[in-house]
C-alpha cells in the first residue's frame, strides 16, 4: 500500500467509527505523527495532502518543518511529546498545538511567555490516566489544581490529550479523558493511536494521533 492508499483507508475507518457512534455532526482531526520519519514519506503525505501532523520533540520537529513551514502555510504542527521549560520558546514559536502541558512549571514558562507578547499555540493538558511513574502527565486527580493555575495565568485550555498504558485496554483511558473533560467544560480531545483510534473515537475523541499506521513502521523505537 503506498501512502495515499493508507491515507484513504484510515480516513474511512475514522468516518466509519465516527459515523457507528452518531458522531457525524463532529470532525475527528486525524493527526498524522511524522516523527522519526525519513523524509520521502512525509513528502509523500504532503503531496497526498496532509496537513496536521504531530511531532514528539521540538529539536526534530524544527529541523523537519521549519523550512517547509514556507511552501505549506496551511501547516498545522501538534506537539505530542514532553516539553521540557527550556525548550518552551522554542516549541510556541513552532508548534500551532502544544497538546502535553503537564505542570506547574511549564504553565509558569508559557504564562510568562505571553507576557512578553509571544502569541501561544492552542494549549493541550496532557493527563496520565494510567498514572504510570514513567510516563508524562498530570495525575487525574492534580488535573483541576493545574487547570486552575492556567486560569489564574489566563492560559486558555482547550482540550485534554491522554497515551493509555501499553497493556491496558484503552476504552477505560478514554472514558475517563472523556469524563474529566466534560467535567471541566473542554471540547478538545486529543486521543487514539494507530491501534486504537476507532475505540477513541467511539469514546468522543476529536484528534487520533496516528503514526506507524499512516507511514509504516518507525526506523527506531521512540
Ligand atoms: C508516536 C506517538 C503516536 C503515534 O503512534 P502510532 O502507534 O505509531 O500511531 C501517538 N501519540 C504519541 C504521543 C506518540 O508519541
Amino acid at each position: 500500500m503506498d501512502i495515499h492508499q493508507r491515507i484513504a483507508e484510515i480516513t474511512d475507518r475514522i468516518k466509519l467509527a465516527a459515523q457507528t457512534t452518531n458522531r457525524l455532526a463532529v470532525k475527528v482531526t486525524l493527526v498524522a505523527v511524522s516523527k522519526v520519519q525519513p523524509d520521502e514519506r512525509i513528502e509523500a503525505a504532503l503531496a497526498a495532502g496532509l496537513r496536521v501532523f504531530g511531532e514528539n520533540r521540538v529539536q526534530e520537529a524544527q529541523g523537519r518543518w521549519a523550512n517547509r513551514r514556507q511552501a505549506y502555510p496551511d501547516l498545522t504542527l501538534h506537539l505530542i511529546g514532553p516539553l521540557q521549560s527550556n525548550k518552551a520558546e522554542d516549541a510556541v514559536a513552532l508548534f500551532d498545538v502544544i497538546e502535553t502541558v503537564d505542570r506547574p512549571k511549564l504553565v509558569e514558562t508559557l504564562a510568562k511567555l505571553a507576557q512578553t507578547g509571544q502569541k501561544l499555540p492552542k494549549l493541550l493538558v496532557q493527563v496520565n490516566t494510567g498514572e504510570e511513574e514513567q510516563k508524562a502527565g498530570v495525575a487525574p486527580r492534580d488535573l483541576p489544581a493545574l487547570l486552575q493555575l492556567c486560569a489564574i495565568h489566563e492560559l486558555p485550555i482547550e482540550g485534554l490529550m491522554c497515551i493509555p498504558p501499553e497493556n491496558e485496554e484503552p476504552a477505560m483511558h478514554f472514558a475517563l479523558l472523556a469524563k474529566l473533560a466534560k467535567r471541566h467544560g473542554l471540547s478538545v480531545l486529543s486521543m487514539g493511536m494507530s491501534g486504537d483510534f476507532e475505540t477513541a473515537i467511539k469514546f468522543g475523541a476529536t484528534h487520533v494521533r496516528v503514526g506507524s499506521a499512516l507511514f509504516g513502521e518507525r526506523m527506531r523505537a521512540v
